[in-house]
């Protein structure tokens, strides 16, 4: 596979001149072939025009005319892209975001105390069920050793041994029923927390379902309302010449507005007042001429008000 070799007309796009052309992007916008094909048995001079080069520098030699209904037509666009700004901002922006946010992370701090107040409930029902079978064992035995107590043939020595047994049982039962009685009385604090923690959970969801709900018709709200502009623009833009639309659409995707109507001498863009030179300037501009802000750019259409 040959290696393509690099093969320039124009000095200023040499390897190493200075230039604006640094990148292969620029470089193709610039006008100029940088990879040449290689053709057997050397490099390849590739000729390209540099008229019409840059297609992001705009023509200078053809005005754009518009007559004062499309430049009122235009101002009626701006008014719609304006109002479709303020709503994407709005969608942007809906307090229920934060608030949703908000709203979740109490939802999941809810559930985690619940969770942890239910584990400890779990553990003290159990050792509630523990107590009661050391009571059961201790009762079971107390009824065994009464039986044999109270049963014919005990002698002496067992009796007593049997006495002891049974004191030692009754001090042994004394302690577990006040274990029992304790660890009740906890058990029962802690499902006055689990009511809590319940209820505080059920509250949590029901106020995130409210502001989800809450979200869901503002964002609904902003659609309808996005809608309808959609369609006044469909509308106006039907009724703005071409060239006047394109030129209108480069001045709002650099700026975010347009065209602008100038009052008493001030840009309505960018609220700036116009100098003498630019005033001279709009002046001297016949009524067709597209003029723009000497200070933002935008399109600006003159009017009675416009202090000229
Ligand atoms: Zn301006």
């Amino acid at each position: 596979m040959p290696i393509p070799i690099l093969a320039v007309t124009d000095s200023r796009h040499a390897a190493g001149a200075s230039g604006n052309c640094r990148t292969r992007s620029a470089h193709r916008s610039c006008g100029v072939a940088g990879v040449a094909p290689t053709a057997p048995g050397g490099s390849v001079e590739v000729r390209v025009s540099l008229r019409r080069t840059d297609p992001w520098t705009p023509r200078k030699d053809a005005p754009v005319k518009a007559d004062p209904a499309a430049l009122r037509r235009l101002l009626d666009l701006a008014g719609v892209d304006a109002e479709l700004s303020r709503l994407a901002h709005r969608r942007r922006t809906l307090p229920e975001h934060a608030e949703l946010t908000g709203a979740e992370t109490a939802v999941r701090t809810a559930k985690d105390k619940l969770v942890e107040v239910e584990t400890a409930a779990g553990d003290l029902d159990r050792d509630i069920r523990r107590i009661e079978r050391d009571v059961e064992g201790v009762r079971a035995r107390t009824a065994r050793d009464n039986q044999l107590l109270a049963g014919a043939g005990i002698g002496a020595k067992q009796a007593t041994e049997l006495q002891h047994e049974l004191d030692t049982l009754a001090r042994r039962q004394r302690v577990l029923e006040d274990e029992q009685l304790e660890v009740m009385e906890q058990r029962e604090a802690v499902g006055i927390d689990v009511e809590h923690s319940r209820e505080a959970l059920a509250a949590a969801e029901q106020k995130l379902t409210d502001l989800t709900e809450r979200r869901d018709a503002a964002l609904a709200d902003i659609d309808a309302s996005e809608a309808g502009r959609r369609r006044d623009r469909e509308g106006i833009v039907a009724d703005v010449p071409a060239e006047l639309l394109a030129a209108y659409d480069k001045r709002r995707e650099q700026r975010g507005i347009g065209a602008a109507q100038l009052v008493a001498r001030r840009c309505q863009a960018c609220r700036l007042e116009l100098d003498r030179t630019a005033l001279a300037e709009l002046r001297g501009a016949a009524a067709d001429e597209l003029v723009h802000c000497a200070e933002c750019g935008v399109i600006l259409v003159r009017m009675k008000e416009s202090g000229l």
